[in-house]
């Protein structure tokens, strides 16, 4: 009697477990076939995949939920694209004429990959270029509202922290074609434009193209390689690699020396202590953190 209790209680015990098992898994199915559907929904609402820009570079990738796709190709870039930047009838508009408030480059130990510029609540934020809206997006921990726009000169520009966009996934757009107001939602301190230029999904510095004193483009062609996106090692675009001339620190452990930190960061002892004006014979305390470069 005992043991067929036990048995009972162990095979309920497991039906329940099987129960539990299954309802996860099936709830896991249907967001992913709710993920599907919608981003299906997008792509087939009467819209022709042969009308999209740049297949050249693309296809007919078209993927309006993760900004860095298709894949960034390391051994193609290696040898560079060369674009033309202005296609006939097709000129170039500045997203909004504002002073720069930031940069693109090494920002507080990470990159920035685009520039800010100032604006207020409110003010029109321009298309680039001729293209069509590749993604439409709120990220509150982020970009905000946001829009990328793929054009058919192979390059992709994303305009964040707008308080309000004008434009939908798919949508044809002119240059000069309000997109959206500026404004300062997702994590932004400040209205401004977060202006980003893209190739492969990959962010390059606009000013390399673009004259943010004239507000017109640096010249008609641009060939884009490598060195145009300083994070990227060896294909891995998460790698984050900071600039040679960037602010590094490092937390003291035990068995650190000066030199042995000159060494591994590639300075002098000398250098080390006047940066944390310490001398040569200065105890270094576990737990410290000294700037090495
Ligand atoms: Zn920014």
């Amino acid at each position: 009697m005992r043991k067929r209790l036990e048995q009972y209680w162990r095979s309920s015990l497991l039906a329940l477990l099987c129960t539990l098992c299954a309802s996860s898994l099936a709830q896991v199915d249907t967001l992913d076939i709710r993920l599907e559907q919608s981003v299906k929904e997008i792509i087939s609402s009467d819209f022709d995949l042969d009308l999209l820009p740049a297949q050249s570079i693309y296809g007919q990738d078209w993927n309006a939920r993760n900004i860095d796709s298709p894949a960034y190709d390391y051994k193609l870039m290696k040898l560079g694209y060369t674009l033309d930047l202005v296609e006939e009838g097709c000129e170039y508009v500045h997203p909004f004429k504002g002073r720069i408030t930031s940069k693109y480059g090494w920002r507080r130990s990470r990159w920035h990959k685009g520039i800010d510029i100032d604006l207020d609540i409110g003010d029109p934020v321009y298309a680039a270029f001729d293209g069509v809206v590749r993604i439409q997006r709120y990220n509150p921990g982020g970009f905000g509202n946001y829009v990328i726009i793929r054009h058919y000169n192979g390059l992709e520009t994303l305009y964040a922290h707008l308080s309000e966009t004008l434009v939908t996934v798919n949508q044809t757009i002119r240059a000069g074609q309000v997109i959206g107001y500026g404004g300062s939602t997702g994590r932004s301190t400040g209205s401004h434009l977060h202006f980003q230029t893209m190739l492969m999904g990959q962010a390059f510095d606009p000013s390399r193209i673009i004259d943010f004193n004239t507000f017109t483009l640096k010249n008609d062609q641009a060939t884009v390689n490598n060195t145009w996106f300083p994070y990227i090692r060896k294909g891995n675009t998460r790698a984050n690699i900071a600039p040679p001339n960037a602010r590094r620190y490092h937390k003291i452990r035990r068995g650190n020396t000066l030199s042995g930190l000159a060494q591994r960061y590639g300075t002098t002892v000398n250098r080390i202590c006047r940066l944390n004006r310490i001398s040569r014979t200065t105890t270094l305390r576990i737990g410290r953190t000294l700037r090495v470069r």
